[in-house]
Order: C-alpha cells, then sequence, then structure tokens
C-alpha cells in the first residue's frame, strides 16, 4: 500500500530513471509530491463542438481520428505530424511539430480531447500543438477543466507529472492538519487536506483562491513565527556598542567623489545611532538599485572599524562578493583597513587578520569564527532570508552577544508592508536617486526594428559604453522559441557583431570562471556582455549603458525592472531594450504587460502590475520580485501578512519555544531545513 512516506519510485510508471529527476525537484516520497504545488492552471475549461470553433479561441475538443501522418519539411528542417479529426458537427485539421512519435500513439479510429488555441492555416480552421489525450472514461488529466502546470526539470513533462499526481492525490486526506483550529476558524480558512486536493485538481476557477489562500496563509504564518521568535531572542541578547567616530566619518564624506543624498546621510545616521547601543541593530536599509546602498553600509564599517572591532559583508554570489570587495577597497583607499574576501573558492587562512571580511554566505556556513565581529551585513537579504538569520545569530556563541545586523535590499517595498513582512527588523529607506542619474530609457523593440536597434548599440559601443544582453535559457533544446545564451552569444559574435568582443555568462559555469568574464567586463576588456539572469542582483558596472533582454516576456515585471538597474549607474544616458520571443507568440496582453516597463520606473508598482495583468490563471508566488520564501503567498497579500504576523506573535508571546504546540515546532523544522536547501 501507499502511503505518504512511501518513496516516490513505488509509484506506478515512475521507476528509477523517473525518481531521479524527480529527485532533482527535491522530490523524495509522497508527501513531498503533494505538496509541490502548480505555478499556473491552463484553462481549457471551455468545451467545442467544431463546427462553433473561432479564430483565436483557446478551447477544448473531442473527436475521432480520421487520419493521421508524419511529413518532413526539408526547408525548415522540421517533422511535421498533421491529422484531420471530425466529431458529429464538422472535422477539423491538427498539426504538430517534432513530436513524430504521435503518429505511433495516435490511430485513426481513436477518440481524444484536444485542448489549445485555434487558428487559421490557408484559409482552414487548424489547431497548432494542442495538448492531447485519449479518452477512455470520464476522467480527463491533461486536455480538460483547469489543467495544472508545474515547474519541471529537463526530461520530465507536464503529463507524467500530473499522472504521478493525480494517482496520489487522495492520500491529502492523510495530511495532518498542524494549523490550530481556532486561527482557521477565525481566519476563516479552508482545511489542508482540501485546499491540497483543489490546488491540484480545481474543479472550476471557484475552487482555486480559497485553496491558494490556506497554503498562502500557512507559508507566511511559518515566516512570521520564525521571524517572531527571532525577534524575541535577539531582544534577550546584548552586542558590541560602538562608539561614533565623527571626524573619521566626516573624512570619509569629504573624500568621496559625490555628495551624499539626504537619504543616504539620513539612513547613515540611523544606523550608527543603533550601532551605538549595547542591544543588536536589526535593520533593514531599503533602496530601489543605484540608489546607493553600499557606501552607507560602509559608513557603518568604518565606525565598526576604528573601534578595533570587526565587520563582515556577505552577498549572495561570489560575483557579488568580488565585486564588494573591490569597491570597499576602492572606498577604503586612503585607510589602513584589511580587507578580505572569503567565498566558496577564494579561502582565507586566519579571518582574524582582517577588519572587514567579504563574502558569500560561506562566511557563516564554514565554521569560521570570526573574534570580535560587531557588526554583519546582508546584501540583498532577500536572497538569504529568515533562516540566514539564525546562523548569524548563532555565528558566534562563544558569549551571549550577538553581531549588529544590517540587511541591504532592492525589493522596493512601503514602509507599511515592509513592516508587516519584516516584523522583526526596523527599517531605513533611501527614495531619491543619485541627482546624476539620467532616467533610463525602456522601448519595447519589434522584430522588424532588430537591426536598427544593433545599428544603435554599435554607436553606443564606439562611443565607449558597454551593452548587457540578457536570455531567458541556457540550452537552445530548452525550448525553440525562446534564445538560448550560448546559441545568442555565438550568433552575436560571428554574425552581429564580429569587430567587438563579447563574453557568455550563465549559472552552470564554474564560479571561477564567471568571476573572470565578470571582471573583465568590469575592466573594459569586453565590450558586450550576453548573461542569463544570473546577472540580475547588484552587479555595478556604470560604464553599461544599454540592457537588452531577448524573450523578455518569459520574465515578471518585478524582474526585468531589476535587470533594467544594471544600467542607469551613472552620468551617461542609459537603455533598456525589450525583444519579446516571435511576436506571432506574442498576444495583445503580453505586450500591454511589457509596456507597462516603458510608462513606470516604480518597482512595487510594476510588481503590482504584474500581478493584475497575469490573472486568475497564475496563481504564484513572489519568489521573482525577491522573496523565495514565498512560493504561493504574494506581496500583495497584505491583509494575510498583517493576520499571520497577528497570530505568530500571539503564540510567541506565551509560548516561545512553541513548546506546548509540538505540532507546529515540527512543521517549522521542516519549513526551514526545505527553505535551507533552495
Ligand atoms: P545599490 O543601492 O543598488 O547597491 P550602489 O551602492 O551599488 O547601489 O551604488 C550605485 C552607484 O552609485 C555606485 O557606482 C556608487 O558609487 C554611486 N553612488 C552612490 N551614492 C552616490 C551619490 N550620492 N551620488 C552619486 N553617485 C553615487
Ligand atoms: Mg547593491
Amino acid at each position: 500500500m501507499i502511503n505518504l512516506s512511501s518513496k516516490i519510485s513505488d509509484l506506478s510508471r515512475v521507476g528509477k530513471v523517473g525518481a531521479k529527476l524527480l529527485k532533482k525537484l527535491g522530490l523524495e516520497n509522497i508527501q513531498d509530491l503533494l505538496f509541490y504545488l502548480p505555478f499556473r492552471y491552463d484553462d481549457f475549461s471551455l468545451i467545442s463542438k467544431i463546427a462553433d470553433l473561432q479564430v483565436g479561441q483557446t478551447t477544448n475538443v473531442r473527436g475521432e481520428i480520421q487520419l493521421i501522418q508524419n511529413k518532413r519539411s526539408f526547408k525548415r528542417r522540421i517533422n511535421i505530424t498533421e491529422a484531420l479529426i471530425s466529431d458529429e458537427t464538422d472535422s477539423l485539421k491538427i498539426i504538430w511539430f517534432n513530436q513524430p512519435f504521435l503518429a505511433k500513439n495516435l490511430k485513426p479510429g481513436d477518440l481524444v480531447s484536444l485542448a489549445g488555441r485555434v487558428s487559421e492555416s490557408q484559409g482552414q480552421l487548424t489547431m497548432i500543438s494542442p495538448q492531447y489525450e485519449k479518452v477512455y472514461g470520464a476522467d480527463l488529466v491533461h486536455t480538460q477543466g483547469l489543467i495544472p502546470n508545474y515547474h519541471l526539470t529537463e526530461g520530465l513533462t507536464q503529463k507524467q507529472l500530473r499522472y504521478f499526481i493525480k494517482q496520489i492525490i487522495t492520500l491529502a486526506d492523510g495530511v495532518p492538519e498542524w494549523l490550530p483550529k481556532n486561527i482557521i476558524k477565525k481566519i476563516g480558512l479552508i482545511d489542508l487536506a482540501t485546499a491540497l486536493k483543489k490546488i491540484h485538481f480545481p474543479k472550476n476557477k471557484e475552487d482555486v483562491e480559497p485553496a491558494r489562500r490556506r497554503l498562502a496563509f500557512s507559508e507566511l504564518f511559518l515566516r512570521q513565527l520564525k521571524s517572531q521568535m527571532i525577534k524575541k531572542e535577539i531582544s534577550e541578547r546584548q552586542a558590541i556598542s560602538i562608539k561614533f567616530q565623527e571626524a573619521a566619518t566626516k573624512d570619509f564624506v569629504g573624500g568621496l567623489p559625490f555628495q551624499l543624498t539626504d537619504d543616504q546621510k539620513k539612513a547613515a545616521w540611523e544606523i550608527i545611532q543603533d550601532l551605538g547601543k549595547a542591544r543588536p541593530m536589526s535593520r533593514l536599509l531599503e533602496g530601489d538599485v543605484g540608489s546607493g546602498k553600499t557606501v552607507v553600509a560602509a559608513m557603518a564599517m568604518l565606525n565598526v572599524v576604528i573601534n578595533k572591532k570587526r565587520a563582515a559583508l556577505m552577498a549572495p554570489t561570489e560575483i557579488l562578493a568580488e565585486q564588494h570587495f573591490n569597491s570597499l577597497n576602492n572606498l577604503f583607499k586612503n585607510s589602513e583597513f584589511k580587507i578580505g574576501l572569503l567565498t566558496g573558492t577564494k579561502k582565507i587562512k586566519d579571518v582574524n587578520e582582517f577588519d572587514i571580511i567579504v563574502g558569500t554566505h560561506a562566511i557563516i556556513q564554514k565554521k569560521v569564527n570570526i573574534e570580535n565581529l560587531a557588526l554583519a551585513i546582508v546584501d540583498e537579504q532577500h536572497r538569504f532570508g529568515v533562516n540566514q538569520r539564525q546562523q548569524i545569530i548563532d555565528f558566534n556563541k562563544k558569549d551571549d552577544s550577538v553581531p549588529h545586523f544590517l540587511s541591504l535590499t532592492a525589493t522596493p517595498i512601503p514602509r507599511s508592508l515592509a513592516l508587516a513582512i519584516y516584523g522583526d527588523l526596523d527599517l531605513s529607506i533611501i527614495k531619491t536617486l543619485p541627482k546624476n542619474r539620467k532616467p533610463i530609457i525602456t522601448k519595447l523593440v519589434k522584430e522588424t526594428e532588430r537591426q536598427k536597434a544593433y545599428n544603435f548599440i554599435r554607436e553606443q559601443i564606439k562611443s565607449g559604453r558597454q551593452i548587457f544582453v540578457i536570455c531567458p535559457l541556457i540550452d537552445e533544446s530548452d525550448n525553440l522559441e525562446t534564445k538560448s545564451v550560448k546559441a545568442e552569444h555565438k550568433r552575436l559574435a560571428e554574425e552581429i557583431f564580429p569587430e567587438f568582443k563579447i563574453g557568455l555568462l550563465h549559472g552552470k559555469m564554474k564560479s571561477a570562471d564567471k568571476d573572470a568574464v565578470m571582471k573583465s567586463f568590469s575592466n573594459k576588456e569586453m565590450d558586450i556582455l550576453v548573461s542569463t539572469s544570473v546577472i540580475e542582483v547588484g552587479i555595478d558596472v556604470p560604464n553599461a549603458s544599454v540592457i537588452l533582454i531577448e524573450g523578455a516576456e518569459r520574465f515578471g515585471l518585478a524582474q526585468l525592472h531589476q535587470f533594467r538597474g544594471r544600467v542607469g549607474r551613472s552620468e551617461h544616458q542609459s537603455y533598456c531594450l525589450l525583444f519579446p520571443s516571435k511576436e506571432e507568440n506574442n498576444s495583445d496582453k503580453t505586450m500591454d504587460r511589457l509596456g507597462a516597463l516603458e510608462k513606470y520606473n516604480d518597482g512595487f508598482m510594476l510588481a503590482k502590475i504584474d500581478l493584475k495583468m497575469r490573472g486568475a490563471g497564475e496563481i504564484y508566488g513572489d519568489t521573482q520580485s525577491g522573496f523565495p520564501e514565498l512560493q504561493i503567498a504574494s506581496l500583495f497579500d497584505y491583509e494575510l501578512i498583517k493576520k499571520s504576523a497577528e497570530e505568530a506573535a500571539a503564540i510567541i508571546k506565551i509560548d516561545s519555544d512553541l513548546r506546548a504546540h509540538p505540532l507546529l515546532r515540527e512543521k517549522l523544522g521542516e519549513w526551514e531545513d526545505k527553505i535551507h536547501l533552495e
């Protein structure tokens, strides 16, 4: 008998290979699979008779296969499967590309259910590349109703994953309800088992929201429990008090090549005051990309070092850590400070030889013992999350003291929301950008204007600027429509810009190689850098003036806004050029969505628009706008965020280590392990 803790490989048709692929997604037992939530639905609830079909409709049709055959198009080098199906009203032409096995799986006489968009080809109604399944009984999983889509890994298909989950969905009834009954009642939530069943296989649109709301609350509640526990713990600990070094701070500011903005000054002052206390600071410094958070952090570090204590600065990637290392060396070039770099690849023998240690989270993960660590700064904290917070608190276990904590984030959320979501942090905000900035000019570019755009880029490079090109995927095989970095790099280097030096950067490269590429781009040894989204966070190359984004519709607006922040970081007028994938695949809706980037320059506003425009079919999460812990809840679940904070605080107040709530404690542990892996 299969139960919640059974191995996934015990399921029918999973096998060794399937189990290995599922493990890549972090799925090992049945329970994992139940909690692997879809991120989107295809809406195939409309069922049509063939005679009623209209061009542009997305619908489901059912019929008998009359004929099916493979053709080869030599010109386009693709395989085409053509079929004709009919119901009692009419017949319809179907075309699939590069799936020759279909002609083996489907035979004339088979009854099939097809779902997709109706188009017109040579004056005839046609369905191109529809989803299909044979009709045996009444239970259609892939082509009728709201069809869940899951994040996949190479080698695994939506159909397989759906089939596996469909087999075990009733086991959801055995999942223990861990949320206290009184909370469920008070907030008005559905129970966990029902929520799981509805989120995977909703009967209709009305099923989705209550399920999402319940699962979103669970997620927010666990996060709040954790941050309230941290808050409680910190309130009982000591910190090293750092005396304000007025003269040295003024000297430092006076030596900068620019004037600090008022917001920078105010933020720095709030931080310096916190550092003076013997209670640990817990502060979030929020400022949009390019607002100049680094120099504020540097002022805090300066005060720590002159007090003969140590400071650590952690970044989410090696590239960023190295960049911080360089910019701190530059900012402190007139001081005697010793700055060390510690990452997965750059080791330090004795961290205590340095005043400032810059690195990735290798700093807190390896058992490095930094004595007299008075200040821990985390850049782009959303990449670390609440769990790493705990690690920093546990960092120096020797005495009762905890380093002051400063977190830097570019996630531009309003104060009220930030306070609700980061209940345990105080807040400093840099609102205005430095004065020398010209607003970035953003343009949605049509395929027909591609050459023009390339000419423009050529001129920019000739006048000394550098260019980013962003592509959504690494390998060509992932998806035929979108540009892959490797192919695009080759194309640009060989066909379009043979006269320029072009670099390549993606997440699957070794970190040493990534570093080398970034460094040489920063040093102007390359004119163009073709990259995947690894470039997204924090990279500072002020000389770059154009960012060209391929397959732009594949990214969230908030993420595109982050990309855009890679340029416009100096006095040079900068440009963001958005290229959607092949135009016929881009609906008006997509174009409207991307168009918002031309109009707005406010990341929060963009995230909001994105959520609205994505509509009911897309459910999920804010992993893109900077909260990897929020798989299903969104930043705009403001009421839920507030309520989850209240309920969590009420529990922690009387039961701060959850001793009286064993089930909650267990769940929190599981949740921490899970986000820890990500
Ligand atoms: P972010 O907030 O995105 O981390 P950075 O700290 O990397 O931004 O700063 C972006 C760029 O702006 C850097 O090159 C930095 O030297 C510069 N900068 C910071 N503050 C100012 C200022 N007040 N005036 C002009 N340039 C500034
Ligand atoms: Mg930064």
